[in-house]
């Protein structure tokens, strides 16, 4: 339409001027300008009509015998016009019957006039006096606004009836008739050629404005389309990081200055990786695009908005009054995407449909910094994830992970190594048939600044989200080479490593460039991947356990038994090694936890060459998992985690297996 009106336009400044403009055009211009034309011709008719009567004045003057009747003539005439006038525009009249209705009440000023003072004995007067119907043609042409046809009707009858006038007014003379009739015909032909001008000048200025306006417009669209643009993530049609950076500094300030609280909630796809692999990134943008859908309508009931983050991560801002509201808004989002049942059949934690993770914060009165809340929610989101996925985790302050002392040991494991803050200790694994230390386990150790030790419990999931697992991992490696296989302390050594480690690109070349530096043989290593870790165990780990495995390095299983995934890896990887973990050892003291131990070992054998029994911390538990047949055992009895300057592979004098038989647990 823009279009179109803008093309016209053009068209029309560039054609003949008296060509008639399209009536599209014309009908726009009329139906814009109707009220103004309404209101000048009525100021126009209030003002005429006052001078008409204060003419009065003249007719006193010039035409005594009979001013009462011309005065009362235009009195008449003014009050009718008036009345007429205010009726039709009370009445919603169009602009042009308003103006045939001005432009008869001049007239009919005009005609009353002459008729009313037509019989004075003041003829010279009058015929002076007659002189002024020239006035009223102007008024019709110049003072008031008429359209040119309006005008050009009013004014040629005003003419005819001037001529008429002053032909048919006997007491003049022909020359001082002919002289004002050629005044009345020149008044009326420069005055309607006026009109047609300034009528034309209008519409020009009305096309002019026109045009500015529909220039204007359209800078402001294209300014309102860029501006989408630049605020809409393109995938999912949701605003992007910038516009959601933008709004979130809104509501910070709002905040700030008035108190308004909100929350962040971070909503990560589960499992989005293992999607896209398996499906393909098409089928990945088309489940994005579904679950983008999915939450916008689940938060349509709150005062929020949603964006998306980045990857398979949105972010939902919202408006809430306390940390219920906040709740009930992060279990809507998370139940809205369950129930939209979306297939997602490689998850392997026994669920098949996708589902999403949520963290959330709320801006709390120490708050005081707009990163620190998404900072927060992060850490929710983390949680939520290490929980298990597929739930809602709320930021609490109290919570000893969420706590500024984990900051503070996040910043302490970016300078660990470079202080020396961080160490190893090596805790020996004895060989159940040879009664000899025949490995042992790396454990890591870090101290704050101070020397307060921090427990691996403590600073590894840190690590593990902060990314300084990487760094401290390899370092581990390279120390467990030089420290201890190198100098032969002992045959083999395992150390623990993290899923993120195996899933860092290039990690098992590190660990050949290792070996190859410090001459150990890979058989010498072992990796243990801990069973309780949620661990996705997706293509690039399968394929960098493989490649340790071409080395040589061992793979072992650690704390079997803690997680779901243990039986499901145990198909996937052939594991050297499987560490049945200590809670098993340690329900053996009742005969239920005894079968079990049994249980897991039968189950175990068929699939392993290996197995170890960890915390073994009494003799009584030793004889019996010797009784067992376990391949090796580990635990406080067998020795403790020492530094390397203690560590020695010397076997630990047996124990006496008196304590074996008096046992009264079998
Ligand atoms: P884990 O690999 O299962 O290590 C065994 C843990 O059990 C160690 O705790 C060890 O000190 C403890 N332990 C050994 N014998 C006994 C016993 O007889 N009784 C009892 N109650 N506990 C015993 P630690 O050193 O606190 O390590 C905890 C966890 O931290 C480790 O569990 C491992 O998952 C992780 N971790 C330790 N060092 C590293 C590392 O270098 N890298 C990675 N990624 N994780 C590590
Ligand atoms: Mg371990
Ligand atoms: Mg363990």
């Amino acid at each position: 339409m823009t279009h179109v009106l803008a093309d016209m336009i053009e068209t029309d400044f560039r054609s003949e001027p008296m060509k008639p403009a399209p009536e599209s055009l014309r009908s726009l211009y009329d139906s814009e300008s109707e009220s103004k034309r309404k209101q000048v011709t009525r100021h126009g008719l209030w003002i005429a009509v006052a001078a008409y009567l204060l003419y009065s004045l003249t007719d006193v003057l010039f035409l005594r015998d009979v001013a009462a009747q011309t005065v009362a003539g235009r009195f008449a005439v003014g009050i009718v016009s008036l009345c007429l006038l205010e009726l039709t525009l009370r009445l919603r009249a169009s602009a042009n019957l308003v103006d045939v209705l001005a432009a008869t009440a001049v007239l009919s000023g005009y005609v009353v006039w002459l008729l009313t003072g037509w019989n004075t004995a003041e003829t010279a007067s009058f015929s002076y006096y007659m002189v002024f119907g020239a006035i009223f043609m102007m008024s019709l042409n110049l003072f008031f606004s008429f359209r040119f046809p309006v005008a050009l009707a009013a004014s040629t009858t005003t003419m005819a009836i001037f001529l008429g006038s002053l032909y048919a007014y006997m007491p003049m003379d022909l020359i001082y008739k002919l002289i004002l009739g050629a005044f009345c015909i020149s008044c009326f032909v420069f005055t309607s050629y006026v009109n047609l001008q300034l009528n034309r000048e209008r519409f020009k200025v009305f096309l002019n404005a026109l045009e500015a306006r529909l220039q204007q417009n359209a800078s402001e669209e294209r300014g309102k389309a860029l501006l989408r643009l630049s605020n809409t993530d393109p995938l999912t049609g949701l605003e992007n990081r910038r516009a959601v950076d933008q709004r979130l500094r809104t509501r910070w300030q709002d905040w700030q200055e008035n108190g308004v609280m909100f929350a962040v909630l971070l909503v990560d796809v589960d499992f989005f990786k293992r999607y896209n692999d398996c499906y393909g990134h098409q089928e990945g943008d088309r489940c994005l695009t579904t679950v983008a859908k999915g939450l916008y309508d689940a938060i349509s009931h709150y005062d929020a908005a949603i964006g998306r983050y980045g990857g398979e991560e949105f972010i939902v801002i919202a408006r809430v009054e306390d940390q219920k509201e906040v709740a009930d808004l992060a279990e809507t989002i998370c139940r809205s995407v369950r129930e939209m049942a979306l297939p997602h059949g490689q998850r392997r934690d026994g669920i098949s449909i996708v589902t999403v993770s949520v963290g959330a914060s709320l801006t709390r009165g120490q708050s005081v910094k707009l990163e620190k809340i998404i900072h927060e929610a992060d850490r929710a989101l983390y949680t939520a994830k290490a929980n298990g996925r597929n739930g809602v985790k709320l930021f609490d302050p109290d919570d000893p992970q969420s706590s500024d002392e984990s900051e503070h040991i996040a910043a302490i494991l970016k300078i660990a190594l470079e202080q020396k803050l961080v160490s190893l200790v090596y805790q020996p694994i004895r060989g159940v048939q040879s009664g000899t230390i025949e490995a042992a386990e790396a454990l890591m150790r870090l101290k704050m600044l101070d020397g307060a030790p921090v427990s691996p419990a403590v600073f590894i999931p840190i690590a593990e989200r902060t990314g300084a697992i990487i760094e401290l991992g390899r370092w581990a490696i390279r120390t467990v080479c030089v420290d201890l296989l190198a100098k032969d302390l002992v045959q083999v050594v395992s150390v623990n490593v993290s899923p993120i480690q195996l899933k860092m690109p290039g990690f098992a070349a590190s660990v050949a460039l290792i070996l190859a530096e410090t001459g150990v043989s890979g058989g010498r290593l072992a990796f243990e991947i801990t069973e309780g870790v949620e661990m996705e165990m997706n293509s690039d780990i399968l394929r960098c356990i493989s490649d340790l495995k071409k080395m040589g390095v061992q793979i072992w299983l650690d704390d079997f038994g803690t997680g779901f995934a243990g039986l499901s890896w145990l198909r996937l990887i052939d594991f050297d090694t499987v560490k049945i973990d200590r809670s098993f050892l340690h329900d053996c003291d009742q005969k239920r936890g005894r079968t079990m131990m049994q249980d897991i070992i039968s189950l175990l054998r068929n699939r392993t060459r290996t197995i170890l029994v960890e915390g073994v911390e009494t003799g009584d538990q030793q004889a019996l998992m010797e009784e067992y047949k376990i391949d090796h055992l580990q635990g406080y009895h067998v020795g403790r985690p020492v530094p390397v300057e203690q560590f020695t592979a010397e076997p630990k004098k047996v124990e006496a297996v008196a304590g074996r038989k008096s046992s009264a647990r079998r």
